[in-house]
């Protein structure tokens, strides 16, 4: 799913995508400094390794995102949310949630089992 960035006003516009058993909904707005602001809430199921014994455990996500989105090279910071870059003028919401993914992935995960031996 592409949504370019000039279609991003200053109302709210809602998104979701589902992949994999997982699944993201939420609103994009425009925001200060050129910049698109996302809020997101990830949901769904995703299996990961056990950090500890090396197993794949289901776990349920339940987690709300603000990012920024900029269109092309973001000269600057923002002190309170993460600015991800978007080329092409699209803002690419299937390789943002693979990113999200992966982010979540490769974080320390801990299976029950091991939490609770
Ligand atoms: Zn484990």
């Amino acid at each position: 799913m592409n949504i370019p960035f000039r279609k991003v006003g200053s109302i709210p516009q809602t998104f979701e995508i589902e992949r994999d058993g997982t699944r993201m909904s939420g609103t994009l707005v425009q925001g200060a400094k050129g910049l698109v602001k996302l809020h997101a809430r990830l949901e769904g199921a995703i299996s990961l390794p056990c950090d500890l014994c090396a197993e794949n455990f289901d776990t349920m996500l339940n987690e709300e995102l603000t990012v920024l989105l900029h269109d092309g090279i973001f000269q600057g910071t923002d002190d309170e949310y993460d600015v991800v870059e978007f080329f092409d003028g699209l803002i690419d919401i299937d390789s943002f949630l693979t990113s999200e993914l992966e982010l979540i992935r490769s974080d320390y995960h801990t299976c029950q089992r091991c939490l609770n031996p």
